[in-house]
């Protein structure tokens, strides 16, 4: 961290938010507070600089233009590359992990650069749309429960050889390769298809990040009731038994 106060940047808010993907922001935010930590929470507009002392950076879905937009203006300003070589942890959703790639492709129709952080390149998928409830099993290594979410993709996503898949699918189409992986992740950057908002559903990936950013093991436990009804529906949802 880099004071004693955890500084949270949410990304370009103006272009990448959809399905509620802001509440990730509003989730991992809480249960900081809820752990009595020190938390500012900066929201970094497109035409604003993306600040490079961040500890958490947090990025959204979004359509295909705008992802073309964010992806231009975060190449430019290179903040986020800086925040990353500074150790910064990302998480991101559907358009924003496929921006974090080498490469996707955009609304006209061609490969666009991505910001290289995370290995893996997005193409466009050829059939229907990856749409629906989402469960999967995430890493074993994480240690965290299934991952549940919502997805809704034309693009579809290859892990290469220095990202490890982030989960494995039990339904949904996640990273849509047909392999049965659903997004990304290396020691820092996370990506994933999951909508929800995620952190909503899974509020235990929020913990994982603030544990990354205190490098600590544990947290104080808080009341995740709330959150548990949620999964319980959700999973159900998904076609498996909570
Ligand atoms: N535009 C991207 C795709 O369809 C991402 C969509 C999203 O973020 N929901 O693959």
């Amino acid at each position: 961290m880099s004071d004693s106060s955890l500084r949270l940047v949410w990304v370009y808010p103006d272009l990448l938010s959809t399905y509620g993907d802001q509440g990730n922001a509003l989730v991992v935010e809480r249960r900081a507070r809820q752990r009595r930590l020190n938390v500012s929470r900066v929201d970094v507009r497109s035409d604003q600089p993306i600040p490079t002392s961040g500890d958490i950076y947090l990025i959204g879905g979004g359509e295909d233009r705008p992802q073309r937009l964010a992806a231009e203006r975060l190449r430019r300003d290179g903040g986020l590359n800086r925040a990353v070589a500074n150790g910064a942890i990302v998480f991101s959703v559907c358009a924003g992990y496929q921006i974090l790639g080498h490469e996707f492709v955009n609304d006209l129709g061609r490969p666009e650069q991505g910001l290289g952080l995370l290995d893996v390149v997005s193409v466009r998928g050829d059939g229907e749309r990856c749409v629906g409830d989402v469960l999967a099993d995430i890493d074993p290594r994480l240690g965290l429960p299934p991952l549940t979410g919502f997805e809704n993709h034309q693009g579809i996503t290859h892990v290469g050889p220095n990202a490890r898949p982030l989960a494995t699918l039990r339904t949904g189409k996640g990273n849509g390769t047909g392999d049965g992986t659903e997004g990304a992740y290396n020691d820092t950057v996370f990506g994933t298809y999951m909508h929800g908002p995620v952190m909503a559903r899974n509020p235990q990936i929020a913990d994982l990040l603030l544990k990354l950013a205190l490098d600590v093991n544990a947290l104080p436990p808080v009341d995740d009731q709330w959150y548990e009804a949620l999964r319980t529906e959700r999973i159900a949802a998904a076609g498996q038994p909570a």
